[in-house]
């Protein structure tokens, strides 16, 4: 496959296929349910629903649970939901076989929604991690990450998603090439102009992940970290060269991760998504709020140290102030209902 031939940027109409799409591209700075992400863990019994002890209120679920968790929040205006394979039973290897395989429980998840809820915004994250043997986010050789075969595989594991009806592939391994590796498959297989990529651009090798492991299995195994293809802590540079890259192999959106300890990069995020296409001050930045940043909201308002509803919809406001257009949020079914109430102010 070539990864470098298709001039990405003409596929501008993956940005605005769907409704939801249309609203992240406006310049808006309130709160909205078109705003927000549930991230949904699925895993391959089709029947659980697991509790996850470090992510209070947050569960796994298999497939035939999907419509019963849903259909609620559907009716209380949720608009978009990221689904994560937490694969139990499936063979791991090296090459995350299993991801394009119908051992991939997120593949029968998208084929449900698209059916159940047909207005609902399908995101998809994309990576190799929970499908490895050695839970690293791509190929090995010699115990090295092997990028070129990485990329490839991580593009057609976004070119199965997006066949099986993902609006959205949501790439989060971070490795240099994969966006334009991935947009190249999708014209490839004639979905160009009808899914859209969000980039996890901006990922930070942060502390604050924690509980989101426990949640999806996806440790590394045998010892390693990804510090080699997540970004430092502290570095500012890499991250806007990193939001810059993906802007320039084709992404639709970008994404940085997390969001409370990255406000500045957020805002970066926005900036430079007006430096590298002219007069494109909408170009859609994602913020995910993660585990970490959720359980510590979580025990700081059962603790007594705050309200939650405050607490949450002050850090909202911190991300919409910083220029994101989109946030991922475990609190997403709380803050539908929160909406509705509209004791808050509607302009953050
Ligand atoms: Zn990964």
């Amino acid at each position: 496959m070539k990864t470098n031939s298709i001039p990405t940027t003409s596929y501008l109409h993956s940005s605005f296929g769907h409704p939801v799409l249309r609203s992240w591209s406006e310049l808006n700075t309130n709160l909205t349910k078109e705003s927000l992400i549930y991230p949904l863990f699925i895993t391959d019994d089709a029947n659980a629903v697991e509790e996850i002890k470090s992510l209070p209120d947050v569960y796994r679920y298999g497939v035939n649970k999907l419509e019963e968790v849903l259909t609620p929040l559907v009716r209380k205006g949720l608009k978009s939901v990221i689904l994560f394979g937490v694969p139990k039973t499936a063979k791991k290897d090296n090459f995350g076989t299993s991801a394009t395989s119908e051992a991939n429980p997120v593949l029968p998840a998208i084929r449900l929604l698209r059916k159940k809820f047909s207005e609902l915004l399908i995101c998809c994250d994309v990576c190799l991690c929970a499908y490895t043997d050695h839970g690293h986010c791509g190929i090995l050789k010699d115990g090295e990450l092997e990028n070129i075969a990485s990329i490839q595989r991580l593009a057609e594991v976004a070119g199965t998603y997006a066949l099986a009806g993902a609006h959205v592939v949501a790439p989060s391994d971070m490795m240099d090439g994969r966006i334009l590796a991935i947009k190249n498959e999708l014209i490839r297989i004639g979905k160009g102009s009808k899914t859209a990529l969000m980039s996890y651009s901006a990922k930070f090798a942060s502390s604050f992940y924690g509980p989101f492991r426990d949640a999806a299995e996806s440790g590394v195994k045998g010892g390693g970290d990804r510090k080699c293809y997540q970004l430092p802590v502290g570095s500012r540079g890499l991250a806007r060269r990193a939001l810059q890259r993906d802007m320039a192999e084709g992404a639709d959106m970008v994404m940085v991760k997390p969001g409370g300890p990255y406000l500045d990069i957020i805002r970066d995020g926005k900036v430079t998504g007006k430096l590298t296409r002219e007069l494109c001050t909408n170009y859609p930045v994602a913020v995910y709020q993660v585990s970490g940043e959720y359980a510590m909201l979580w025990h700081g308002a059962k603790n007594g140290v705050f309200d939650l509803k405050v607490g949450v919809l002050e850090s909202l406001t911190s991300f919409y102030r910083a220029g994101a257009n989109v946030i991922i949020t475990y609190y997403t079914p709380k803050i539908l209902e929160w909406i509705d109430e509209r004791n808050y102010p509607s302009k953050l």
